[in-house]
Formats: C-alpha cells, structure tokens, sequence
C-alpha cells in the first residue's frame, strides 16, 4: 500500500508491507511551488537520500517520489501495489468509511472544498495526480472527519438557528479522526481489552490538538468543530474563545474576516501567548523563569484539564486516558501537570514511567489505577493504509485478487461509503 498526505505545499508518503504492516519506504517532499523544495527519502534499512530543486506542483513532486520508489524496486505499476490511499481532510457528513475513488467521489470532495478551503484541494490535486500515474489502481480516500461521524446530535449541532445551520453546513465535524481511531484501538490492545467494551479519552496533542471522547470503539464526543481551530490551545490556533471576541476585533480594531481568520489560526495559541510553538522550548523557558512561557504553559494544561473533566461526565466511565502526537507521546512534564491532582477522577501518573525513554505504547499509570493513563504513538499512515487495504482486499471478491476487486469497486460505486 502507498499512502499519500497532500498537503498545499507538501506531500508525505509511506510504502507498508501489508503482510507484517513493515513500512518499506518513507518521505517527505516540502515547499512545492518555491524555489527551494526539498525531497527526503528513507527506504527501510537505507540512508535517507534528500534532493533539493525546485518542485513547482504536485503533479512534479509524485513523479519524483514515483522516481525515488522505483530506484529501491518499487514502481508505480508494480503488481504488488494493492491500491493508494489518500488522506482527505474533510469528507462532511456524506463520507462516514474510506472510499474508494471515482468522478462520483472526486466531485463530492470537490463539493466540500468550502468547508477546508486549504486541504481539500492540495486532497484533490493528489488523488489526481496519483491516479494519472496509474489509472489501473485503486485510489482510496481516507477521511479524517470519518471516525467523529458517529457523534451523537446533541453534540455535534452547535446550538444555533437549526436552518441557518442546515443551509450552510455548520456543525460539528472533528478532525485528526484517523489518529482517534488508532490510537484508541492500539490503547485497548495494550490494555488487553476488547474496543467494544473500551472508554477512551484520546489527547492528540500535536502542533494541532484534539481531544477525543471514544466509547466502545465509537466516537461520541471531540473537540475540534466546523474547522480544526475549536477545543484545545495548540501551537498556533488559540481553540476556544468566545466567538464575540471575532465581532469586537472587527468593530473596534477594525480587523477584516481573514485578519481575524489568520489571528486566530496562525498567530494564536502557545505563539500567540509567548513567541514559541514548540513545547520543549517552552518547557525550558518555564524552567528558566519566563513568565510569558509559564503562563502559556499553564493555559495549555488548564484546558486540557478541562477537556479531561468534561469527557469523563460525557463517558461516564473512562478505562484509558491516552497522550498521543509530538507533544502526547513525548513530553512528559505535560502529561503530570495535565492529571496532577486528578485523583479525585482516578487518574494518576507514575514518575518513573512518566519519564522513561520509549517509543512503544505504554502504561505510565501507577500499578493498579483506576483509569489507565497510557501514551500510544499515533500511526496516520499505518491507519490509512489499514483501512484502505480493508476496504480493497474485502470488496466483494473472494478469489485474493484485491487489485481487481476494488477495481471494479470504483467502477462500480462509491465503495465503502455509507450514512452509518
Ligand atoms: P506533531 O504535529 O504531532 O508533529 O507535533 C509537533 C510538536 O510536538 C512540536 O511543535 C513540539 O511542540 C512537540 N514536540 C516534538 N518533540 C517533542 C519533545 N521531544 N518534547 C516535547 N515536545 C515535543
């Protein structure tokens, strides 16, 4: 399975060996349409190889990522390649499974554009491209808003005038929904448990930040909104806020709707507050004695808490308390400020396992907590892949041929596609 993650001015990918899910290859290809790109390749055991030039599109950057692919041996037209997934951002309320690409799907993500003005399109322009350079191929998409489509009504209207929602499409969408679903069902695993009978609250805590209320394997609560700036403080995006904070901006500092738009989604948050995105930076400066980077520190952490607060009245009953992503899985002083004095909630963590290097999941919790507190390294890629080749090696064919199958599959329909 090759994975593609479009971004506007990006494109990462990974190859995985479905058998024993071992990634074969990965990259990176960055600041397409400047002058300056740059493509990094790691195939597995191999030296990184990186190559700088300019990349002016897409359609260049897979070509070069095909080119990198197939001086290890693996081409685009390789019988092995079982299908291409793609992670598309937003698939609105129409796209609840992956789905295996046709003009029908295109044209509906396309339909979705003006609720991710900057992701879907980059999405697009990657299915594509790809599928260009294989027209023989499936092309599954893969939809971070998929795995929240299960929330419940009542938390995913906003409690505004129900017409005026319904014509426009605002709810509650959520987003980093392949992340959610991972990290949960890796989280019961580890526990030994079944998902099924799982309460999870998932901390996705990235550069972007999300939290997830997921009850027996289902999403019931999360807390990014119409667009990924709701819920948590994140290294740019300032999360909540009162949205009347958006009409005094524009009646007394006179700020247009996209200067609020970029105020909040890429001068807010831990910048906003105090210059710095990344926690390990602000971590030191805490401990060094800045104010600025001691408050942000304290305002990232009092809304996590918050959120932990509220998703366990929202579960009733929590089994894990899961970190995950650059900050979840590796800063440390994070997860004991964000349950340190939560006893009354069952949750805990252990210092010593707290701070122990590791990259594998785990428990940090003491021996015999109530709630399990774990950190579970998030796999987007490993996820989309998973789900992809799912959809493609059960698509109504049960002679093996899952390239045929899910060929006919996006001939045929909308694939996986359902209004669960
Ligand atoms: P992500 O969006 O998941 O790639 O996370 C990126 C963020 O993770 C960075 O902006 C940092 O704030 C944070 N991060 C990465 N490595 C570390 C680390 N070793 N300790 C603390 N935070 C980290």
């Amino acid at each position: 399975m090759l994975v593609l993650n479009c971004g506007s001015s990006s494109v990462k990918y990974q190859l995985l060996d479905m058998a024993d899910r071992s990634r074969l290859a990965a990259g990176l290809v960055e600041r397409i349409g400047e002058r300056a790109s740059r493509l990094l390749h790691t195939p597995q055991g191999g030296d990184a190889r990186e190559r700088t030039g300019p990349v002016p599109d897409h359609a260049t950057a897979l070509k070069a990522l095909a080119g990198e692919l197939a001086a290890d041996g693996y081409g685009f037209d390789d019988p092995e390649l079982a299908a291409v997934g793609h992670r598309v951002v937003h698939g609105g309320q129409r796209f609840t499974e992956p789905t295996v690409v046709d003009d029908a799907v295109l044209a509906e993500i396309e339909r979705l554009v003006p609720l991710a003005p900057l992701h879907n399109p980059a999405n697009i322009t990657g299915i594509r491209t790809a599928w260009a350079l294989n027209p023989g191929l499936p092309h599954v998409a893969v939809f971070d808003t998929a795995f929240h489509t299960t929330m419940p009504e009542h938390a995913a209207r906003y409690a505004i005038d129900v017409a005026t929602a319904d014509a426009h499409c605002i709810r509650r969408y959520g987003f980093h929904g392949t992340s959610h679903a991972y990290v949960s069902r890796r989280a019961a695993q580890l526990l030994g448990r079944e998902p099924q009978e799982t309460n999870v609250i998932v901390l996705h805590l990235g550069n972007g930040a999300s939290a997830s209320a997921v009850a027996g394997g289902r999403c019931v609560e999360t807390s990014m909104g119409l667009t990924p700036l709701e819920g948590l403080v994140m290294g740019t995006r300032s999360g909540d806020i009162d949205p009347a904070v958006v009409f005094h901006l524009a009646r007394v500092a006179g700020l247009s709707v996209d200067e609020c738009d970029e105020l909040l989604n890429k001068k807010s948050g831990m910048v906003g507050l105090c210059g710095d995105n990344d926690m390990r930076e602000i971590v030191r400066r805490r401990d060094a004695g800045d104010a600025a980077a001691r408050l942000a520190f304290e305002i990232y952490v009092h809304r996590l808490r918050k959120y932990l607060g509220a998703y366990t009245a929202v579960l009733g009953r929590v089994d894990a308390v899961v970190f995950t992503a650059g900050v979840g899985e590796n800063s440390a002083p994070v997860r004991q400020a964000a349950v340190e004095g939560l006893a009354g909630l069952g949750l805990a963590v252990d210092e010593a396992r707290n701070t122990a290097a590791s990259k594998e999941p785990r428990v940090i919790s003491p021996e015999g907590a109530e709630v399990a507190v774990a950190v579970v390294p998030t796999e987007e890629e490993l996820e989309i892949a998973t789900q992809a080749y799912a959809l493609v090696t059960t698509a109504g064919d049960t002679d093996g041929n899952a390239v045929g199958a899910a060929h006919r599959n996006a001939a045929g329909s909308t694939g996986g596609t359902s209004n669960r």
